[in-house]
């Protein structure tokens, strides 16, 4: 989608580092972080938020990502959070999973 951020992202037009990805998402470190570990799971297709969302077995593979994201990281212990709606605190309207660790500052 032409002006989502998360797209943009997703497309490497920011030289955006992913930390971990495969077919259906990309991960990467959230540039303004509230935890010592702060990532993004993001996937490839353009859906606003998780009410959008209708395919159950992407969503399924979508937690998987964060498994093996946070096995990556060298994480153990994390929070995972989906901010759903503005009223939510969503501020970017693709879908994403956020993956916290360490200290968390919400
Ligand atoms: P949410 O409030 O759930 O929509 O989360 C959006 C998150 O995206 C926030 O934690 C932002 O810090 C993060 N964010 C926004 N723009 C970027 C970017 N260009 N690169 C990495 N993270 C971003
Ligand atoms: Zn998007």
């Amino acid at each position: 989608m032409e002006d989502c951020i998360f797209c943009k992202i997703i497309n490497g037009d920011f030289g955006t580092e992913f930390v971990y990805e495969n077919e259906d998402a990309v991960v990467f470190k959230d540039i303004n972080p509230k935890a010592d570990t702060h990532l993004l799971v993001v996937p490839r297709i353009h859906v606003e938020s998780l009410n959008e969302l209708n395919d159950e077995a992407l969503l399924g593979r979508l937690m998987m990502t964060v498994k093996e994201a946070a096995k990556k990281a060298g994480l153990k212990s994390y929070r995972t959070v989906i901010n759903t709606g503005k009223e939510a605190g969503q501020e970017v309207f693709h879908l994403h999973i956020h993956i916290l660790s360490g200290r968390i500052k919400l």
